[in-house]
């Protein structure tokens, strides 16, 4: 019996009985599975999503979301085999699906590992160093992020049914806004299983996840302006999508990741017998051939200079011809099939208007009849090598996507034409240059940045362990501008500040210390009675300050420091030369010597809970000390955080140090670890 496709709604799948559609295999065209979204009640996920996936995501920290979503991939990494044996029916090999199911697993860890490490323990994240407002210190401002309570609606396309859900996902979820993820059809059995599975984990909070199979139906009409749009599929889609009358409306966030004519660059000084010229073949080859061209950064267009245009293209027609296409669960095969016969047809079309300005060089623009003959019903095509013949005037070569094995060919004649010709693509996810040449890469890279959101430089030295053309990272840009979409937010936390709001707070600092939890300069700083070292992490108060009594500088200090460190620069020990330096009235104090007399003055010998200092931020020194100024320091908890292990906690400390007019020559923040009471 054919598998009809399940949506999951308001915490319950929901089972389509009407309007559905046949999705079939990609390897030999046999019914896989049904779906359709008729009957469900859009309007009600979305206030599920609002009244119960928001609220109880936002009860939780960033840390505890990104703990569930470290657990969630652990527990798709058990069970992903259930994932790759219906992926084949995709016409995805084992290779393709490193980077759709594993990937999409690895997105996961990356997002958890980031949200540890790069947020806080918190509901909110306090963005930047507060700014003074006022002349007397009184009036202060910050900026704040707090997660939006509305619904990430995240809409796929068909080639990534695993990774698309789940770059998306991480994001929102790791910021607080659920989720409602709608896969492409010919693909969504992949993406509801995958669903299955983190709904079988028992780790997502009710509300934080809901699917549809089938249409979106009248979803966008109910969403107002705290929700956000992410969307990945065509150009023509993503427009009829960004122009719905509700997102125009409400101003509804959208991001958009779409169609892009990536281009590899091989840099003149790459002639034959370089290492690049073969990098260079083999990830063209590579990009071409995997998961059958279908993938939005795969190389589309090959830029060569034009004294290596026929080696270059008989080499890839070698290589391309050798391609083993087949069934993608054997072993033996490099390239599986397309993802249905209808996707076939429009990469055959859009690959003939390319050929229309140039020339085939190898595959063929019909459909395959061998290939046919030995998969009946399959969606197989070899790869199709275009040669455009003059790139400056071609249109189509830079503006038709072929979603498949196809890429064209381009001579140039100088670096200026190249990027010239790359810039026709009018804003790519990815380009690659290959090159072992500075000025060569300092022309390409400079000539298109601004058209990428991504740029990959190929040579000897990093060819081993780079990720390639085509793979986008959890921490880098992903998106591009212009063509691409203008998506390049979807990148590390800038993607998890895409589903936040920032707002400015103004007010005093003891008003913005105690909201924001981080001590502000001007903000109350009681001294207490107790040195604040002699206390365990949890009764430290954000303000708690220390004030100490004052050390002298003398000349033999600097002189000892000096010796014992073996820093005798001459600002400290040549009067005259130190003098001639515009910066010094005189011999002067080292910063380290200030620093190191500072700890002198405000450490607390006994052992006790503080159990380490790990470091110091943003060191200032400010004003230079001369032998017989006299220091002091004041030293207030500016921040708590909790530890990665609960015996422990760290804590950030504004550490200014004065002089005997109380002229700040020093600022910074040093961070320690406090131990905590163990249950
Ligand atoms: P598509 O036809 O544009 O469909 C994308 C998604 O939009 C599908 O989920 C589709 O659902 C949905 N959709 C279709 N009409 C819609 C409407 N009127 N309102 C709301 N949603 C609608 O793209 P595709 O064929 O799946 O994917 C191939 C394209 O995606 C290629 O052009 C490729 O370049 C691009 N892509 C880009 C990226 C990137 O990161 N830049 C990544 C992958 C793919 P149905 O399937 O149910 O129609």
């Amino acid at each position: 019996m054919t598998q009809i496709l399940n949506s999951y709604a308001c915490d319950q799948w929901f089972v389509p009985s009407s309007g559905l559609v046949d999705i079939v295999s990609a390897i030999d065209g046999r019914v896989v599975a049904q779906a359709s979204s008729t009957g469900l009640a859009m309007d009600a996920m979305v206030r599920h999503a609002r009244d119960v996936g928001g609220p109880a995501l936002r009860a939780l920290t960033f840390h505890q979301r990104a703990d569930i979503l470290r657990a969630l991939a652990g527990y798709l990494g058990e069970h992903k085999e259930q994932l790759y044996a219906l992926a084949a029916d995709t016409g995805a090999t084992r290779r393709d699906n490193l980077n759709d199911i594993d990937g999409g697993i690895g997105t996961l860890f990356a997002y958890a590992s980031r949200g540890r490490r790069e947020l806080p323990s918190e509901h909110f994240v306090v963005e930047g160093a507060p700014e003074g407002l006022s002349k007397g210190g009184t009036f202060v401002g910050a900026h704040i992020l707090t997660p939006l309570h509305g619904v990430g609606v995240h809409i796929n396309a068909f080639n990534f049914p695993c990774w698309g859900l789940l770059e998306k996902f991480a994001p929102a979820f790791l910021a607080g806004v659920p989720v409602i993820t709608k896969p492409a059809t010919a693909t969504a059995y992949v993406t509801e299983a995958l669903v299955r599975l983190m709904v079988a984990s028992g780790v997502l909070p009710a509300g934080s996840l809901q699917l549809i199979c089938g249409s979106v139906g009248d979803l966008l009409d109910h969403l107002s302006g705290q929700d956000v749009v992410s969307f990945t599929g065509s150009l023509e889609t993503s427009e009829a999508v960004r122009n719905h009358p509700a997102l125009s409306r409400h101003a509804v966030r959208f991001v958009a990741e779409r169609d892009s004519l990536n281009a590899a660059v091989l840099g003149p000084d790459a002639v034959p017998g370089t290492p690049e010229f073969d990098l260079f073949l083999k990830e063209v080859v590579r990009e071409m051939t995997v998961k059958a061209g279908q993938k939005c950064t795969a190389i589309r267009r090959i830029l060569v200079p034009r004294a290596v245009e026929s080696v270059v293209a008989e080499a890839l027609v070698a290589q391309l011809s050798a391609i083993r296409i087949g069934d993608p669960r054997a072993e033996e095969t490099r390239m599986g099939a397309l993802v249905s016969r209808a996707q076939r047809k429009a990469v055959l079309d859009a690959a003939t208007a390319i050929a229309g300005e140039g020339e085939v060089l190898c595959g063929s623009l019909d459909a395959p009849e061998a290939l046919d003959a030995a998969h009946p019903g399959g969606a197989f095509l070899a790869p199709i090598l275009l040669r455009c013949a003059a790139p400056l005037t071609a249109h189509h070569a830079h503006a038709t996507e072929a979603f498949g094995p196809v890429a064209t060919l381009m001579a140039y004649d100088s670096l200026e034409e190249a990027v010239a010709l790359v810039a026709k693509g009018e804003g790519s996810l990815v380009a690659s240059v290959f090159t072992y040449d500075p000025q060569v890469a300092a022309a390409l890279v400079f000539g298109i940045a601004p058209y990428h959101g991504r740029l990959l430089m190929v040579d000897r030295d990093c060819a081993k362990e780079s990720t390639g053309h085509g793979s986008p990272l959890p921490g880098l840009v992903h998106g591009g501008p212009g063509r691409a979409g203008g998506g390049e937010e979807m990148g590390g936390l800038r993607g998890v500040f895409h589903y936040m709001q920032r707002t400015a707070l103004q007010g005093s600092p003891g008003r913005l210390s105690q909201l924001t939890g981080s001590w502000i300069k001007g903000a109350p700083a009681p001294v207490s009675p107790t040195h604040p070292f002699t206390r365990d992490y949890d009764a430290l108060a954000i303000g708690d300050t220390v004030e100490t009594g004052a050390r002298t500088i003398s000349l033999e200090d600097i002189e000892h420091f000096a010796h014992f460190t073996g820093d005798t620069f001459y600002a400290h020990m040549d009067e005259a030369a130190a003098k001639a330096n515009p910066f010094f009235p005189g011999r002067v104090a080292h910063g380290y010597l200030i620093l190191s007399f500072a700890a002198g003055l405000f450490v607390d010998p006994a052992p006790g809970p503080l159990l380490a200092n790990y470091g110091l931020d943003n060191l200032r020194f400010l004003k230079p000390v001369s032998p017989g100024d006299a220091i002091r320091v004041r030293l207030t908890v500016k921040q708590k955080q909790a530890g990665r292990k609960p015996e422990y906690g760290e804590v950030r400390w504004d550490a200014e140090v004065f002089n005997q007019s109380d002229e700040t020559v020093a600022r910074y923040e040093l961070l320690t670890m406090s131990a905590r009471p163990v249950a």
